[in-house]
């Protein structure tokens, strides 16, 4: 699966968000025969912001490409938090729906972190409850990984590289993407250093990675220099520019250095659609107590 990108190979995600989702389309279409159900996944999205929205659609054709049922619970700019509440109740409630996904942003008069505190962690295809995020760290299944860090991990499992042993440096500490990515890569045995933006002297921090893992949002921050001749750099970065979509690694000048290297666009953002199927199959499935 690689293609040179100048010099290091090119970790595709969307060549293995590909292979994944076909198999994954085989998957769906056993679970209904076997138990006359179809994984269905609910948003909820509150005001008319146009991201918001963009996401629902990007989310809603995903579901639809591999045989997910997809709905959405739409409330108002003005809708309070009760009126949320009841809304997530009702759908926590809901036998048909395996799945529910809070999208934000959210109003200023609504609490995301209660809403989220609300949510059925079964049902958390988001991984983003705390009783899925204590559970992966304690791995205690069932969990749900958020599917950014589930989709990185699978790249860097596609290199073929022995993870055992490794000093993987995170940077981002975010509870979607920095944190449980350290997570998964702990439980490979990895050393693991996560760094933030109080971090001093990140580019030498960077420097010791043989992992090095990037979820900041700023473009182009990581650069060749930062980089240890040969590591595997798994850039998580999607910021829009006037250029297009940029990740987080100045991709030309990482290249040269590292072993591989993920692309923007084409890598962690592939992997990103497909683990969040995964996870609903997973949640359809722990509803019908496989
Ligand atoms: P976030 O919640 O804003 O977290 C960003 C992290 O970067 C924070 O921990 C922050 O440190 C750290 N940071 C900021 N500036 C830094 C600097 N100069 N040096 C070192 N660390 C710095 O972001 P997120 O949700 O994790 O997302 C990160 C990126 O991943 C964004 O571009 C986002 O769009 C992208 N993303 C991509 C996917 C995908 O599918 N590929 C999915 C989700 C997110 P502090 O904690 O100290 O503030």
């Amino acid at each position: 699966m690689s293609t040179p990108l100048q010099n290091a190979p090119l970790l595709s995600g969307s060549a293995l968000a590909k292979q994944m989702k076909e198999a994954l389309k085989t998957e769906i279409a056993d679970f209904r025969q076997t138990h006359n159900s179809t994984p269905t996944v609910a948003v909820i999205r509150v005001g008319n912001d146009e991201a918001s929205a963009g996401y629902a659609r990007s989310i809603e054709k995903n579901c639809q490409s591999v045989g997910v049922n997809f709905r959405a619970a739409v409330l108002g700019d003005d809708a309070s938090q009760q009126q949320v509440e009841t809304q997530l109740q009702t759908l926590n409630a809901d036998p048909t729906v395996h799945g529910i996904m809070i999208l934000e942003p959210l109003p200023s008069q609504i609490e995301a972190n209660a809403l989220i505190e609300l949510l059925n962690p079964r049902k958390d295809v988001d991984g983003v409850h705390p009783l899925n995020a204590g559970r992966l760290a304690a791995q205690r299944p069932p969990y749900f990984v958020p599917a950014t860090p589930a989709g990185g991990l699978r790249l860097l499992e596609s290199t073929g590289i022995d993870l055992v042993g490794k000093q993987a440096v995170i940077v981002g500490r975010s509870d979607i993407v920095g944190k449980p990515m350290a997570m998964l890569l702990l439980h490979r045995h990895c050393t693991v250093t996560i760094a933030h933006s109080r971090t001093q002297d990140l580019p030498a921090i960077c420097r010791t990675a043989d992992i090095l893992c990037v979820a900041v949002g700023r473009p182009a921050l990581v650069r060749g220099d930062w980089v240890k001749p040969g590591a595997v750099v798994i850039d998580f970065g999607t910021t829009y520019t006037a250029d297009g979509l940029k990740g987080d690694c100045d991709q030309a000048s990482v290249a040269t250095v590292a072993g591989w290297l993920t692309p923007v666009p084409g890598g962690t953002g592939p992997m990103t659609n497909v683990m969040l199927l995964s996870n609903i199959l997973q949640a359809a499935k722990l509803a019908h107590g496989e």
